[in-house]
């Protein structure tokens, strides 16, 4: 008997304590394979930040050149993992954007998401995320975790600028990963909490990112991101 009560007590303890240690950030970010009505394709990065909820730049969903939208997209979470193994999706989704670049390319409001109809983040995992106010982010040190052009994972550590309201800017661009997720850590929270996406290159060789805002997260809620 006590042998039975010592066993649920260490199952007990491996439930609660499960979620945190097991999030694996790799296979929480998709490599984004992209093909656009126009006929270009692109390849970028995309993070759960919820059960149904990925978070990407726009650009990845509409081309930035012929303001057209995608016609078939294969996330792949955790791409060219052994260990954490794949999940692809390409079906049962939809998409949401702040700019469709009708006037051409501009990264003030190149961010966006995708609601899956599934809970792709069950077997996933998910970032945490919240709009991050500015004493959040000036100078403060955050991870970001991308796929390159050949769809291989990496992680670089990037010092954030406040450029305005809407924008970050990184003190270096990971030259790769468009879309991938500008993540902080936070004090009393186990995850690591998205607070924008990489958008694209400044001229000067740093990157700038899209703040996720107060507004965007207000409409990833309002689609179903989070339930
Ligand atoms: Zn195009």
């Amino acid at each position: 008997m006590k042998r039975i009560i010592v066993l649920i007590l260490v199952l007990l303890l491996c439930t609660t304590s499960a979620t945190a240690a097991s999030f694996d950030p790799h296979k929480a970010t998709a490599y984004m394979d992209i093909k656009f009505e126009c006929g270009c394709w692109g390849t970028g990065t995309g993070a759960m930040v919820g059960r149904h909820g990925l978070i990407t730049c726009a650009h990845n969903l509409c081309c930035p050149t012929h303001g057209k939208w995608y016609k078939s997209i294969t996330f792949v979470f955790g791409a060219k993992s052994a260990n954490s193994g794949q999940k692809k999706v390409s079906s049962g989704f939809q998409a949401w954007v702040y700019d469709t670049f009708q006037n051409g390319y501009n990264s003030e409001d190149d961010i966006g998401y995708v609601v899956f109809n599934k809970p792709i983040g069950d077997s996933t995992g998910w970032f945490a995320t919240h709009a991050a106010s500015d004493t959040d982010v000036e100078f403060t040190f955050a991870n970001v975790y991308f796929y390159d052009l050949e769809g291989h994972y990496n992680t670089v550590q990037q010092l954030l600028n406040v450029v305005s309201d809407k924008q970050l800017v990184l003190d270096k661009n990971p030259f790769a990963g468009e879309g991938a997720p500008i993540t902080i850590r936070e004090q009393g929270n186990d995850y690591p909490v998205v607070v924008g996406v990489y958008t694209n290159p400044t001229g000067y060789g740093e990157g700038f990112a899209r703040r996720l805002t107060n507004n965007v997260f207000n409409d990833m809620e309002g689609d179903g991101a989070f339930r």
